[in-house]
């Protein structure tokens, strides 16, 4: 078979901002782990050909045998253990990743996730070879100092919320993960996104592709209802489809 897409999933955090004591890709949402319905959308859509779960340290077995063998989601083509920062779990990620066309990294923590985000992402990294989900910010963003006195007001309509997923050309990310881990010692700031690496490492131009507001990440317990609500419309828009 021929690869051309591949979703690297990383869902190996330990989701310390939750609270509570299962971690928050197992919490359930409309009645399955918060985890099922990200990898659901990906299993689903056709622009998809493979996933790599990465999972925590110890989950791997019970990550292989809940999403592979009991919900059969036969796009699975390996289940990986994470690493302590979430890019050392992107990095395990795409060690396994089979050479393709396109990687698409996704959070396994943004269940609300549509087809559609994936397809357009894929459409941008094809022209721009690097195009991340993001959405305009809604609030005005000020930076501050480590007082808590603002410095800077930036511009409003220059700022955007980066989500995930993140979609690049295969050879691009590789290069950049790469450069990363030969220069992890060095790094002096905290590296949050993929994005970032392929800025930081490679130097190459990031698009930005239109994600929606709907694609949240579920980080702590206040969004979780707006998941659920999300998630239900989403599941049914699906049905209808
Ligand atoms: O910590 P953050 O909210 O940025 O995590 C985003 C995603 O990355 C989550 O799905 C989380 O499970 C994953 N992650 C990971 N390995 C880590 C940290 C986070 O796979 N060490």
């Amino acid at each position: 078979m021929n690869i051309r897409n591949v979703a690297v999933v990383p869902a190996g955090g330990v989701g310390s901002r939750m609270g509570g004591d299962t971690p928050k890709q197992y919490m359930e949402l409309a009645g399955k782990p918060l985890l099922y319905h990200t990898l659901r959308v990906f299993q689903d859509a056709s622009c998809i050909d493979g996933i790599i779960l990465v999972a925590g340290e110890g989950q791997e077995a019970y990550c292989h045998e809940l999403f592979v063998r009991q919900y059969a989601m036969d796009k699975i083509l390996a289940v990986v253990t994470g690493g302590k920062e979430r890019y050392d779990s992107v990095y395990n990620g795409l060690s396994v990743t089979p050479p393709c066309s396109y990687v698409l990294i996704h959070d396994g923590a943004r269940p609300c996730v549509t087809e559609d985000i994936l397809r357009r992402t894929l459409e941008d990294a094809a022209i721009y070879g690097a195009a991340v989900a993001a959405v305009p910010v809604k609030d005005t963003i000020k930076v501050a100092d480590q007082k808590g006195n603002v410095v800077q007001t930036p511009a409003r309509d220059t700022l955007w919320t980066i989500q995930t997923p993140q979609t690049f050309s295969y050879d691009l990310i590789m290069d950049a993960y790469r450069k990363l881990q030969e220069r992890r010692e060095t790094l002096t700031v905290p590296v949050t996104d993929d994005a970032m690496v392929v800025e930081r490492m490679t130097g190459h131009a990031v698009h930005l592709t239109m994600g929606s507001y709907e694609n949240l990440k579920v980080t702590t317990p206040e969004d979780l209802p707006a998941a659920a609500t999300f998630l239900e419309k989403a599941i049914d828009n699906r049905r209808q489809q």
